[in-house]
């Protein structure tokens, strides 16, 4: 296709002016082979990955056949992780943004049922979340979705991993049968074929993976003696000197070690893992995400969902068990169009299914071949602070940018990205400010109250 442009697919006026705002200026490849038709009602089951802008190609679909006025949910979207229903929800309010009253909710395990009950009280028309706890509440007859106009099954390939296909099997059960389906999946496997049979009516089958910004991303691979593999780690990123780096571990164990490891090596890193409590995985999310923390060791199940821009380098320590967890892992990197370094690790019987993965545009090297990391130290600029106020509080970024240049004197330079959840708002700051940041917004306050301020430890 040609032309790019959203204005062909007869879109309203605001919803155009919106996707103007926010910068999208043409379709992606996903979203021009997939917008007709999902315009057109049609089950469609798209090959894409996050960052091939997905969302946005079922979400302008979906938020297009709301009705306003009808107070019921129209559309679900299923996900595999918390974190990725929460960038989807996002994103949905997003591109939702001037549609007045529209109401969006994320309902996702892992967090108290009860306000969700609460929540529910008055439905929402759009619901996001992940298939146990979405079966939960219609199990309990606390939600419906007998008049649910649009099913989304996003990544459905780690919905299938991660042995989901009972719950969502059981949730199309509470569905109409005249409802359309549209399944997003980085990668098309037999399984995932299999679920658009048994769920999808005629689906079109949309595929731009290969398409995709080809050879963005430079593919290295370093096998290592046993044993070096951890040292070796330490070589690759001096070598790269990255400014944010994912390194992929295959167990938890192995990413604990791993981080441990690089932070008694002169490298700020923390470990992303299923033990960590709810709080302790958003500050090291919110640290990674604000650039904070230039290294997040994460297995693949707790880096789900993660969406960070400019990701320079994704290190696979250890080769994953299977190729679609590595094409899943490194298309982190090189995002829309812009270039990335994937490098992966590899040793003792790894090295049989490495072979196998030889072509001419991967490189392929011993370890030891690599540079000594020679005192090298990767550590980030900035620290992050936390204010005990929120969206609740009605605050926004202009005010904490505000009090920080203002009252409190410190120069826009110096004051890195500023998030603001429901309680709390994070700020990125120079290092060497932070106390006289957390001092200064004690006492001056912010909107005219004071708030408790710390640093993210
Ligand atoms: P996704 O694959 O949905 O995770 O999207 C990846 C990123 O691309 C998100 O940050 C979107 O906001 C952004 N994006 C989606 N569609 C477009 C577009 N047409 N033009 C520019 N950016 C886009």
């Amino acid at each position: 296709m040609n032309d790019m442009s959203f204005s062909q697919l007869h879109l309203s006026k605001l919803v155009l002016d919106n996707l103007a705002e926010l910068a999208y200026e043409k379709m992606t490849a996903i979203q021009a082979q997939s917008l007709p038709h999902v315009l057109q009602n049609k089950d469609v089951i798209a090959q894409a990955k996050t960052g091939s802008g997905k969302t946005a190609a079922f979400g302008i679909g979906l938020l297009n056949k709301i009705e306003l006025k009808n107070y019921s949910v129209q559309a679900l979207v299923l996900c595999p992780t918390r974190e990725l229903a929460d960038q989807v929800t996002k994103d949905l309010r997003r591109l939702a943004r001037f549609t007045e009253n529209i109401k969006i909710i994320t309902l996702c395990g892992g967090v108290a049922i009860g306000s969700q009950i609460k929540s529910l009280s008055h439905p929402a028309h759009i619901v996001v979340g992940t298939p146990g706890r979405i079966l939960k509440h219609l199990d309990k007859n606390y939600m419906r979705i007998d008049g649910l106009k649009t099913l989304v099954l996003d990544e459905a390939d780690r919905m299938l991993d991660m042995g989901f296909v009972e719950d969502i099997q059981k949730i199309i059960e509470f569905a109409p049968n005249k409802r359309q389906t549209l399944l997003f999946s980085a990668t098309y496997t037999d399984e995932v074929r299999s679920l658009s049979k048994s769920i999808q009516k005629s689906a079109v089958t949309v595929a731009t993976i290969d398409t995709e910004s080809p050879n963005k991303i430079t593919e290295m691979f370093y096998e290592s003696a046993a044993d070096l593999n951890l040292s070796h780690l330490v070589n690759i990123i001096a070598k790269e000197e990255p400014k944010n780096v994912l390194v992929f571990a295959n167990t938890k164990i192995d990413a604990k070690e791993v981080a441990r490891h690089l932070r008694n090596n002169g490298i700020e890193a923390a470990a992303l893992h299923g033990d960590l409590e709810q709080y302790q995985r958003n500050d090291v999310l919110v640290k990674f995400t604000n650039g904070t923390l230039p290294v997040l060791v994460a297995t693949d199940v707790a880096a789900r969902g993660l969406d960070i821009k400019e990701l320079s380098l994704v290190i696979n320590y250890g080769l994953p068990f299977e190729h679609n967890v590595y094409t899943h892992r490194i298309g982190r990197t090189g995002r829309a169009g812009s270039t990335g370094i994937a490098v992966t690790l590899y040793w003792g019987k790894q090295a049989f299914k490495a072979k196998k993965m030889q072509n001419s545009s991967r490189q392929f090297d011993k370890a030891s071949t690599l540079p000594k990391a020679n005192g090298y130290i990767l550590k980030a600029q900035n620290g992050t602070i936390v204010i005990e106020a929120g969206k609740r509080n009605k605050l926004r970024p202009g005010d904490i940018l505000g009090a920080l240049t203002g009252d409190v004197g410190l120069n826009g330079k110096q004051i890195g990205k500023i998030s603001i959840y429901d309680k709390q708002s994070y700020v990125a700051i120079e290092r060497g400010l932070i106390n006289k940041a957390i001092k200064g917004l004690k006492q001056s306050g912010l909107k005219g109250k004071r708030f408790s301020v710390w640093i993210m430890k």
